[in-house]
């Protein structure tokens, strides 16, 4: 019994910080292997932490491993598959031939001096303030570690963050993970576009009214992700609106992920940073990738901006982790970004033509799956379609409890059809994912070679 309480308070302490690591991690070891039976390491079916339990399965491992294990072509995930712009490559070339030996050791544990500068100095008309290169931008390992941060910074056990379905599917886990109960509300597609051959990422949107009820005195964060993975949707100015006011009026934090903000395709409907909407900044955390802004995934590198006091959180759980990101990549980018400042207004700028690259292959992959009976919702951003495929599927494919419709269907075209493509209903929760099991999530940001190859096998669906 003792030893029981002990173990828990010991947990509780752990959350709240209070005491050495150390110290906690040898109790809590000793007292948890004592009442253990005396199972060989490799027969126990203990040992994943218990708060991963019920997370350990993940779209990416599954489909990506599956793609590869039939050849299949992949238009599914969310990577470019052809050279990133040459400046970039050049920066590289430039950076190692400069023989800066430091450029081969640790830097900065915030985030390399030359980059976070350089973000500064980019992203502070943005902003529309001047952004302190040292106390409001963190550089991370990505928009992954930025959200990882984010979420384990802020919440504590029994803490509500509100995600809005569907969302880029670590954010779920990364919530549970910390402790945070995910409370989930769904964009919903208007129900006549449904019906019709060809929508808009326009046409989902959230019940202001359910939205509203999802904050309470519990509420520590919503997670807000525009343009939006997988619908394309860019929020408006009266969306965001209203969202910051509720944020305002139940004081919660607002993490924003804005990873294809330079990716839109509508004059009319620009990205809008949250972070410049009236009282927001203070509350406002922002979440960049330069894998996506330029058009390296691999590089595995991001930013959060924010405020200091919002910052500090992430920074104290990126120190413990990860402490400091690769230098010559930080490097890199930082080069990258000094190149952008000098021709920001240019139409030759990477921010203002990246999109024009993709608006081409969007509109021929919009095309093609109208011709192939798919119903295609045209994204006002990011690299992504979803398409109703439940007219070609006929009654092949159904949901059934231990499995959805749009899985078994993307199973069976990467099996026999050699074509990846991601299902949408990966992207919610269990508790939403009937709304979205018609729909599969196809990636345009490719090159033409490869969408001809996945054109040619849609038209033999
Ligand atoms: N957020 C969203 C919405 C994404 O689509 C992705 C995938 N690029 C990420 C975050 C993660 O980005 P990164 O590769 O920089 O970790
Ligand atoms: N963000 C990308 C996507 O949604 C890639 C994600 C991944 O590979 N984990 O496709």
């Amino acid at each position: 019994m003792f030893i029981k309480t002990f173990s828990l308070s010991c947990r509780f302490i752990r959350h709240t910080h209070f005491i050495k690591r150390s110290i906690v991690t040898t109790i809590a070891t000793s007292t948890e292997e004592s009442s253990k039976t005396k199972k060989p390491i490799e027969k126990r079916n203990d040992l994943l932490a218990k708060r991963y339990i019920g997370l350990e399965k993940n779209i990416w491992v599954e489909f990506v491993a599956l793609f590869a294990e039939h050849k299949a072509i992949n238009v599914g995930q969310g990577f470019i598959d052809y050279a990133p712009p040459n400046f970039l490559i050049n920066f590289y070339k430039e950076a190692l031939d400069d023989n800066n030996i430091l450029l081969h050791q640790y830097t900065r544990g915030f985030g390399h001096r030359r980059l976070v500068e350089a973000i500064s100095n980019v992203y502070s008309s943005y902003f529309n303030r001047k952004i302190d290169p040292l106390n409001q931008i963190l550089i991370t390992g990505g928009a992954c570690p930025s959200l990882f941060n984010s979420f384990h910074g802020f919440l504590n056990p029994g803490d509500e963050a509100i995600l809005i379905e569907p969302f880029f599917d670590c954010y779920e886990p990364m919530v549970r993970s910390a402790g945070g109960i995910p409370r989930c509300i769904a964009l919903k597609p208007k129900s006549e576009s449904t019906k019709a051959d060809i929508s808009s990422s326009a046409d989902w949107i959230l019940d202001k009214n359910e939205l509203e009820s999802m904050f309470n005195s519990r509420t520590r964060l919503i997670i807000i992700n525009t343009p939006h993975n997988p619908i394309g949707k860019v929020f408006t100015h009266e969306e965001l609106e209203h969202i910051a006011s509720l944020c305002q009026k139940h004081d919660v934090i607002c993490i924003s992920d804005e990873v294809y903000e330079w990716i839109t395709y509508d004059e009319n409907k620009k990205h809008i940073r949250m972070a410049t909407l009236p009282n927001m900044w203070e509350r406002t955390l922002t979440i960049g990738s330069a894998g996506k802004t330029f058009s390296s995934t691999g590089l595995k590198l991001g930013w959060t901006i924010g405020p200091e006091h919002l910052l500090r959180s992430c920074q104290i759980v990126h120190q413990d982790c990860v402490y400091t990101c690769p230098t010559l990549s930080q490097e890199v980018i930082a080069r990258c970004f000094e190149y952008e400042l000098e021709r920001l207004n240019s139409p030759e700028c990477y921010f203002n033509s990246i999109s024009s690259e993709f608006l081409e292959k969007r509109n021929k992959l919009v095309e093609v799956l109208k011709e192939c009976g798919m119903k295609p919702v045209v994204p006002d951003g990011g690299y992504f379609i979803l398409a109703d495929f439940s007219q070609i599927a006929g009654n092949k494919f159904q949901s059934d409890t231990h499995d959805m419709k749009d899985f078994k269907f993307v199973r069976y075209l990467a099996k026999e059809k050699q074509i990846g493509i991601m299902p949408v209903t990966g992207f919610y929760t269990s508790e939403h994912r009937h709304l979205a099991d018609n729909y599969i999530r196809f990636c345009f940001a490719k090159k033409d070679e490869t969408l001809d190859k996945a054109i040619e096998i849609l038209r033999q669906l």
